[in-house]
């Protein structure tokens, strides 16, 4: 029997060759219909069986990273390098897509009377980009039981920082609780290992549906402009992050490829960050050898704000709108594509299509029509499976470079802490 990792590979191949077949066929062909029927019920059974985890995941997840990481005295360093590494990740990312988007010029010339009527039949709310902060802020305090029963990431992620932090302050009474905490982390993980059984079957079906039921007359359109996000994306994914990550650690792309790709798929075929958290985390620990507690905090915050894909995506889409409508956005305009793109990446929730919602207020920021988001949805569930499979690569090598910086740290004080007391 192959590995695991070899399986979910070959399932991946055989549901985009399927999933062409299928789509051959015709829509008004049967076989193409139960074919879809079966594969829309294996398919979703894999993800709601991740889904089923991911809430209790990410919740002890961070409870117990960050309750292990301020009881480390390295806790200070461990929270700056990983915000730092999360947003200047992304402002390389928009830099890439704003530079590529200039040079290129994706949708120059092209008509938009074909998506007429998509573009009225949508309705944009109007938000503008203080709007979305306010409702971003808002969105980060919730009930948390609520949030925990809709399995709305965000304020189950601020309210585990609460927790994580208070349990430390707490001191040794509370250890009983963390105790229990880190032993209901194990028992879901060992789910997590039940679940990924599935993988394979469950990421075949989800690729065949995907590719089958591909609109290929929209694409061949607007082709130019997803070749270019595709390409775009995997240059961010192949050169940019493998860079820092060889700068950073001096660890190979292929070491790290080969640890992280049963995650990589699982993202590619979910689209969904956070459904992917519980493969990413044993990625992360168990073939990237990156320190539990570290993970743990990295982890589920990267899936939640770390979004790579999603910012370089925005902003190469305001710039493809700007050429569809014919407006040619001026420097100063770009600027704010960037900064809004920032916050709305950050904003999105790591589920399927979330950064088209946040979309629309990047899109107002330069004045650009929100409804032109009519002509980016029909594509959006092809450009989701990149962008998310580097969301989540952003993660897993924010989690290397976070823990080795730590590492080199921790070395360097104790050598000092040597030589002065060698010095006395
Ligand atoms: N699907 C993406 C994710 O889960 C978010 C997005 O739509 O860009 O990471």
């Amino acid at each position: 029997m192959p590995s695991l990792n070899t399986q979910i590979l070959i399932a991946a191949l055989l549901g985009l060759l399927l999933g062409t077949g299928l789509g051959a066929l015709g829509d008004a062909s049967l076989t193409k219909e139960y074919m879809l029927f079966g594969a829309g019920i294996v398919g979703n059974l894999f993800v709601d069986l991740l889904k089923m985890v991911m809430i209790p995941l990410i919740f002890t997840s961070i409870v117990v990273g960050v309750a292990n990481l301020q009881a480390h005295h390295q806790a200070q360093r461990v929270w700056k390098y990983t915000l730092v590494f999360f947003v200047s990740t992304m402002a390389l990312a928009m830099v890439l897509a704003l530079v590529v988007s200039n040079i290129v010029k994706p949708g120059a010339g092209l008509h938009l009377a074909m998506f007429a009527d998509a573009m009225h039949n949508f309705e944009a709310k109007q938000l503008t980009p203080a709007d979305f902060f306010a409702q971003f802020l808002r969105s980060l305090f919730q009930n948390p039981f609520a949030a925990l029963a809709q399995g709305n990431v965000l304020p189950v992620v601020t309210f585990a920082l609460f927790l994580g932090v208070a349990l430390v302050m707490g001191g040794a009474r509370y250890q009983h609780i963390l105790k229990l905490l880190q032993e209901f982390l194990e028992l879901i993980m060992r789910i997590v290992g039940w679940i990924m059984k599935l993988a394979p079957l469950g990421i075949f079906a989800l690729l065949t549906t995907l590719i089958a039921t591909q609109n290929l007359e929209l694409l061949s359109t607007v082709g130019g402009f997803i070749v270019l996000v595709f390409a775009t994306t995997l240059f961010h994914a192949v050169v940019v992050l493998p860079l820092i990550l060889y700068l950073f650690t001096k660890k190979s792309p292929l070491w790290f490829w080969r640890g992280a790709r049963e995650a990589l798929v699982t993202a590619f075929a979910t689209s969904s960050s956070s459904a992917t958290v519980p493969v990413t985390l044993r990625c992360v620990e168990d073939n990237l050898r990156v320190r539990k507690n570290i993970a743990g905090f990295v982890v589920p915050l990267g899936a939640t704000i770390n979004m790579d894909g999603t910012a370089l995506y925005e902003a190469a889409a305001a710039l493809f709108v700007a050429n569809l409508v014919g407006i040619e956005l001026t420097l100063a305009q770009q600027l704010i594509v960037f900064c809004t793109a920032m916050v709305a990446s950050m904003g999105a929730p790591g589920v399927p299509s979330a950064g088209m919602v946040t979309m629309v207020m990047v899109l107002q920021s330069v004045g650009l029509p929100a409804e032109a988001i009519a002509i980016l949805l029909p594509i959006d569930r092809l450009l989701d499976t990149i962008r998310t499979a580097v969301n989540v690569q952003g993660d897993m090598i924010g989690s290397v470079v976070v823990d080795s910086l730590v590492k080199n740290n921790m070395a360097e004080d104790e050598s000092v802490t040597d030589s002065s007391s060698e010095n006395i």
